[in-house]
Formats: C-alpha cells, sequence, structure tokens
C-alpha cells in the first residue's frame, strides 16, 4: 500500500559535513539521493523505513573532477551531468554509454551514480563498467573515509561492506588502458530492466563483467584469463558458464541470459578486434 508522506522526516543538510553529522547524531536515517528507487519502495508500500537524509544537490558530492591520476564522480551526479561531461567522454565513454540506457530522460536527471551503487540490485546497469573500470567507491563517516575497491563492495544480494553511519561520497576511477565496451540486453531502449548487463575492456589483459545473471555484478576472471592466454572464444565461453549464475524471473529465464551472454562475449570480442 502506497506510503502517507506525512509519516516521512527528510532531513535537509547544508553540507557534507552536516549529512555526515546527522547521520552519527541522528540515526537510524536512510540516505536519498535521487529518490527514484527509494519512492518506487514508498509508493508500493515496500519501503518500511521513515526518516530520510537527502544528499540531493549537496556540491561535495556533485563534483566530476581529476584527483591525480583518477577521475573522481560525486556519488549524488545525476545520469543527466555524466552524460554532459568531457572527462567522462574522454576517459570512461562506457559510463556514458551505460548512463544512456537507464530509464527515460526524467530518470536520467534525478537517478545517481551512487545510487545505482548503494541499491545494488545485480541489474544496475552501471555497475559492470564499474567492475571492469576497477573502481574505488569511497565511503565516508564523521570520523573517517575509506577506499573500497569497487569488486570488494558487495558481500551479497544487495548486500555491501558500507555501514548505517557510512555514505558513498564518490567513486574514483584510474586510467583505464584499452578499448571500452558496453551493452545493454532489455526489452526496450528505454524504461526497461536490463535481462543482461555486459561491459568490457579489450586489452592485452582483457576484462569482463556482466550484472543481471548472479546476485551480485560478476567480474568474469576465468573467461578473462581463457582470452588473455589466446584461447579460443568457445573456451572463453566455457568458462563464462561456469561464472554466471542467472536465474529465471518475471524479464527473462536462466537459459536465455546464459545464452546471450555467450552472445555478447563473442560479439565484444568481434567488435573490439584488431580490424575493428
Ligand atoms: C522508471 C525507472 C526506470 C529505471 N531504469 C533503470 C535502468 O534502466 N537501469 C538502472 O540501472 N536503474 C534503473 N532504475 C533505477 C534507479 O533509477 C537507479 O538505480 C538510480 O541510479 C538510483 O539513484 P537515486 O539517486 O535515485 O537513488 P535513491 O532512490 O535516492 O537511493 C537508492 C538507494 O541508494 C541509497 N543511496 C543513495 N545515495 C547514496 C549515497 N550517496 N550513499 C549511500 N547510500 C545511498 C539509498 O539509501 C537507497 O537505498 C530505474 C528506476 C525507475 C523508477
Amino acid at each position: 500500500m502506497r506510503t502517507a508522506t506525512r509519516a516521512l522526516a527528510l532531513l535537509r543538510p547544508g553540507s557534507l559535513a552536516e549529512a555526515l553529522a546527522m547521520l552519527r547524531d541522528e540515526g537510524p536515517l536512510v540516505p536519498i539521493a535521487g529518490c527514484t528507487d527509494v519512492y518506487v519502495g514508498l509508493q508500493f508500500g515496500t519501503e518500511k523505513r521513515r526518516r530520510f537524509l537527502d544528499l540531493w544537490g549537496l556540491p561535495e558530492l556533485t563534483r566530476i573532477e581529476e584527483r591525480g591520476a583518477s577521475l573522481s564522480i560525486g556519488a549524488a551526479v545525476p545520469y543527466a551531468a555524466i552524460l554532459k561531461s568531457p572527462l567522462v567522454a574522454a576517459r570512461i565513454p562506457s559510463l556514458a554509454a551505460a548512463a544512456r540506457e537507464i530509464g527515460g530522460p526524467q530518470i536520467q536527471n534525478r537517478g545517481t551514480l551512487g545510487g545505482n551503487i548503494a541499491n545494488g540490485s545485480p541489474a544496475g546497469d552501471s555497475l559492470p563498467v564499474l567492475a571492469v573500470a576497477e573502481a574505488t567507491v569511497v565511503l565516508a563517516s564523521a570520523s573517517a573515509e575509506r577506499g573500497i575497491p569497487f569488486t570488494s563492495f558487495y558481500t551479497g544480494y544487495r548486500k555491501t561492506v558500507m555501514r548505517p553511519d557510512e555514505i558513498i561520497v564518490a567513486v574514483e576511477i584510474g586510467p583505464v588502458e584499452g578499448k571500452q565496451w558496453f551493452r545493454k540486453v532489455g526489452t526496450r531502449a528505454a524504461q526497461a530492466i536490463s535481462k543482461v548487463v555486459m561491459a568490457a575492456v579489450r586489452s592485452p589483459r582483457p576484462r569482463i563483467a556482466l550484472g543481471s545473471v548472479a546476485p551480485t555484478v560478476v567480474r568474469a576472471t576465468r573467461t578473462e584469463e581463457a582470452l588473455a592466454r589466446g584461447g579460443s572464444m568457445e573456451e572463453a565461453q566455457v568458462a563464462l558458464q561456469s561464472e554466471i549464475h542467472p536465474i529465471d524471473d518475471l524479464r527473462s529465464t536462466a537459459a536465455y541470459r546464459r545464452r546471450v551472454s555467450g552472445n555478447l562475449l563473442a560479439r565484444f570480442w568481434r567488435e573490439t578486434g584488431p580490424s575493428s
């Protein structure tokens, strides 16, 4: 049943420091940014929590900037800003490709990268890109900041290492050497959750990650090794099948997801080969 908004409390900090202090002193609070995921839960009555912390527009969380050799993208940066960013276009075009296929313009204007990561849906379209870019998730509490390698961030289905007194402040992405590739397979181009989503990098050390094929995003390391040592596509596809664990659900079947994953792998390799 739809949640009555009068039952909800929203704390609105003016800075990151204030947000972290509120989280420490007035918690438990649920951080929200674009609220595109949380609102669905409130609308359907599945979101039972009642006290929220509004991170939308906090200046410290909405920057895209170079920090040393890395690109830092603030957690509350919406997809529309990712799409407009020359730094993203130059350094991680596969993230822009993912952003372009997340929802329609309304969702791209409100939905944020930090929200996609924290929500932890295995179908989150930005997650395979961050996995192959070997990104670092920067978490902050009122007392400390820590960086977690993206591939260690999830501990299970929608479970992460983030503590209740922490929020994601940014994602840091080092230089990505090689050709970047991204492909989402869904029922239609916009507003469709992925049936399978894959991001990859073609380099002497190929990197491959898939979403919607297991409880968390999968970095396909055995498949990567097969390709790196010059194994055939068939060998790599066999390795990939051992690394994914898709299920039947409303959107698709496990068999379809297995078949599409193998096909995407072959397509990635073909489209990024020496003659491409
Ligand atoms: C119609 C529609 C279409 C969609 N299409 C797609 C799609 O194609 N692909 C896709 O991947 N997703 C899609 N989504 C899901 C959603 O838009 C994305 O996951 C989006 O990135 C969520 O960001 P948000 O800022 O709105 O998150 P919110 O709803 O504000 O928060 C989501 C979760 O993240 C937590 N959170 C948010 N920010 C932080 C932070 N900085 N630190 C810690 N925790 C935080 C919240 O507590 C909550 O648990 C769609 C949603 C809708 C409603």
